[in-house]
């Protein structure tokens, strides 16, 4: 529920409000705006009469907020969330990011080679899973830990911040100690535990949509995030399910648009994982950038033939470069629209 206040309603009227819900068993989150302050109650399971709290003093009207996200909803907070990833802002009208890397660290040849590259040609940070989440049990399952040493003497030689997946709830605290944005892949979307885990931590979080997850259920799951105190939340569309089987997923892009619409998190695109293949890769990137993203996702590797993971949608060294170049233009483009 919000309660949304007059514009000329004080600050003693907040507070006999904000008391009042507390009283009724609930949470107040006083939500101060340009226009008028707005009080989110927090905490319900199900419709709360609303009757006496018409009746105070600065009340203009009751929203009853019957979706399964309140702290990730525009009605809840309506300007943009920026997200600071060790300095780099995503979101509001900042402009796109870009992360690059492969899917896997294979060895630090590959990723220290890998991280100066993408910041040679511009990118912003740096991408590597350590923890993969592979959909069969024999093939490579990443380095794990050894992975995360290599991940961190990549961002020191090339001055990215680091962005890795998080696969569980037990080694949050160890990703957190490298990454500077932890990723939970699109299988952990609905891992609750892990999302209450990623809550806790003073560090910001990139969630994936599930690759059959609704736009609700995506936002569901970052409110887990949020409701354990982290706001500092990006999504990422990846791709998901259809009846189509010409590429990997479907890449909703009409998410970008509408999550705007719905809630203040940044969303970004990942066209890597969306499409599958290498050729489809910058033009769904540009699309997303097109559509309103905050940044792209993309896997990029020295040796795409001879990846570990995800080489046929792997973007080569000139592939990235060139998609650099006309991401450049671009964001020129769009700035200035
Ligand atoms: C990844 O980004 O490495 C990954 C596994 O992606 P997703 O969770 O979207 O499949
Ligand atoms: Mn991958």
């Amino acid at each position: 529920m919000l309660i949304v206040m007059n514009h000329n309603a004080t600050q003693a009227d907040v507070d006999a409000i904000s008391r009042i819900v507390q009283e009724m068993g609930f949470r107040a989150e006083p939500i101060p705006g340009s226009e008028r302050t707005a009080i989110g109650v927090l905490g319900n399971h199900g419709y709360v009469d609303d009757s006496k709290i018409l009746e105070l003093p600065g009340v203009q009207r009751v929203i009853h907020v019957s979706k399964p996200y309140k702290l990730v909803s525009r009605d809840f907070h309506p300007e943009d969330t920026i997200v600071d990833v060790a300095g780099i802002k995503v979101g509001g009208g900042c402009r796109p990011v870009v992360v690059g890397g492969p899917c896997a660290v294979e060895s630090l040849e590959q990723i220290v080679k890998t991280a100066l590259f993408v910041k040679k040609c511009g990118g912003d940070m740096l991408r590597g899973g350590a923890f993969k989440p592979r959909t069969g049990p024999h093939t490579f399952q990443g380095l794990r830990e050894e992975g995360l040493k290599l991940l961190a003497v990549a961002g020191k030689e090339s001055g990215l911040p680091i962005v890795t997946e998080v696969m569980s709830p037990d080694t949050v605290g160890l990703v957190a100690e490298y990454a500077d944005l932890l990723q939970i892949g699109a299988r952990n979307m609905q891992n609750f535990d892990l999302l209450r885990e990623v809550g806790r931590i003073r560090k910001p979080v990139l969630l994936k949509r599930g690759m059959s997850a609704t736009v609700e259920e995506f936002l569901a799951a970052a409110e887990y995030i949020l409701a354990e105190g982290n706001d500092q939340v990006i999504l990422c569309e990846r791709g998901i399910r259809t009846f189509e089987t010409a590429t990997r997923n479907t890449l909703d892009l009409s998410i970008v648009p509408l999550i705007k619409e719905l809630s203040h998190l940044p969303i970004m695109v990942d066209p890597s994982h969306a499409t599958g293949k290498r050729s489809l890769v910058v033009p769904m990137a540009e699309a997303a950038l097109v559509a309103g993203a905050a940044g792209v996702l993309v896997e990029v590797h020295p040796e795409p033939e001879k990846a570990l993971s995800d080489g046929p949608q792997s973007l080569t060294f000139p592939g990235f470069e060139k998609m650099m170049n006309e991401i450049g233009q671009l964001t020129y483009f769009l700035q200035n629209r």
